[in-house]
């Protein structure tokens, strides 16, 4: 056997400062534990705290909430409660039905390369999460990347190649995990009502946060014009696994033809239990969005950030810094002051926009927000 063009490539990212690890590390809350050192952990996607519970109890027939389903969905994996689960989010998303997926990747993945098929258009963001470009690339249908929120240049697209497909998919994430950044979903909405298109929203980064915790597009006001939605259970809910909502006919179809949904084993029933208690907690307990969504509009304003409702909500405050090496070196600053927060290079984000990404969580001290923040100031030479 010989690996050596493999050993080569993986030399090239070292030299590139691209090369990537594994690092083990034990979190509790939101510190963890790197050898001998607390850190305080900027860089999850838990929100709303909630992924570090144990809640893994009694819904089952002899009280034990079992580890694997066993199987695909279709043949014995879909239990009674991934059934609650759908019906949850069917509910809490105001959508006719939903499915859950074994992970939010196979989730968009699996949607989008099931839904647009021979002859049709995706109209796709040029900053989507890769999830969302790798079903674009394993659907049958033309894909043209428009630039990142240029609705303009979907109108003119549109306007000149409409006629030439039969069905037109718009896919956007709805909150861009890097960026921050909201989609225009009210301007894509209006489009694709004017040229009988079809919008599929990724709500990644939203469930659970915006929108009174229903997500970007209910914050937007567009949730009766986005008909497929899709989204993941691993960040604001805590779990694990992901879904897609949208009319029963879509559901339906997914569930006959979505090659990760009937290929792979359905979602563990104890993600299936803590993605229910997430749900729960959404309605139960409003103070964790209005304190990850405060955090986040007072980080932004302490930067000097502007923007507009909802878009200074948003979790995810990225610093960009353009060069790899000066985003490794401010990331292992942090680290060293007590604070992880992840640089993010390419193939991530787009060549020369390196960055680091502070993510907050309802969990976050606001004392610990306000040490990282003068931190940075200083770091980086702000008054
Ligand atoms: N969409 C977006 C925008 C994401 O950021 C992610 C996760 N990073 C996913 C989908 C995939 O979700 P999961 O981690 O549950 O597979």
């Amino acid at each position: 056997m010989n690996f050596d063009h493999l050993r080569r490539r993986l030399d090239e990212l070292k030299a590139q400062s691209r090369y990537r690890v594994l690092r083990p590390r034990s979190a509790v809350g939101t510190k963890f534990r790197d050898g001998e050192r607390w850190l305080v952990n900027f860089g999850s996607n838990d929100y709303l705290g909630l992924a570090g519970r144990g809640q893994f109890i009694d819904h089952s027939s002899d009280g034990i909430v079992a580890g694997g389903s066993g199987a695909s969905a279709l043949v014995s994996g879909w239990t009674d409660r991934h059934e609650v689960l759908a019906q949850t989010i069917a509910k809490w998303e105001e959508c006719e039905a939903s499915v859950v997926f074994p992970s939010g990747y196979a989730a968009c993945s699996g949607t989008i390369a099931t839904l647009a098929g021979k002859g049709d258009l995706i109209l796709s963001d040029a900053l989507n999460h890769a999830s969302l470009i790798d079903g674009c690339r394993l659907s049958r249908a033309q894909t043209k990347v428009y630039p990142h929120r240029d609705v303009d240049w979907v109108e003119q697209f549109l306007l000149a190649e409409r006629h030439l497909y039969e069905n037109v998919w718009i896919v956007t994430d709805g909150v861009f995990s890097m960026d921050g950044h909201i989609a225009p979903l009210r301007e894509l909405a209006s489009l694709s009502e004017r040229f009988a298109a079809n919008m599929i929203v990724d709500e990644a980064h939203a469930t659970g946060v915006l929108g009174e915790g229903r997500g970007v597009c209910h914050a937007l006001g567009v949730q009766s014009k986005v008909a497929v939605r899709i989204g993941t259970l691993s960040k604001a809910i805590g779990s694990q696994g992901g879904f897609a909502c949208g009319p029963g006919v879509v559901v339906d179809y997914l569930i006959n033809h979505c090659r990760p949904l009937i290929f792979s084993t359905s979602l563990s029933p104890m993600a299936i239990e803590s993605a229910i208690v997430g749900f729960e907690s959404l309605k139960s307990e409003p103070w964790r969005r209005e304190k990850v969504t405060q955090l986040a509009r007072q980080l932004r304003c302490q930067f000097g950030i502007d923007c507009s409702a909802p878009e200074n909500g948003v979790p995810i405050i990225p610093i960009i810094l353009k060069s790899d090496i000066d985003a490794l070196s401010l990331s292992q600053r942090l680290y060293e002051a007590g604070f992880y927060v992840p640089a993010i290079r390419p193939p991530t984000v787009p060549e020369g926009t390196s960055r680091i990404r502070i993510s907050l969580s309802a969990q976050h001290d606001e004392a610990e927000v306000v040490e990282l923040c003068g931190l940075l100031k200083n770091e980086l030479s702000i008054s």
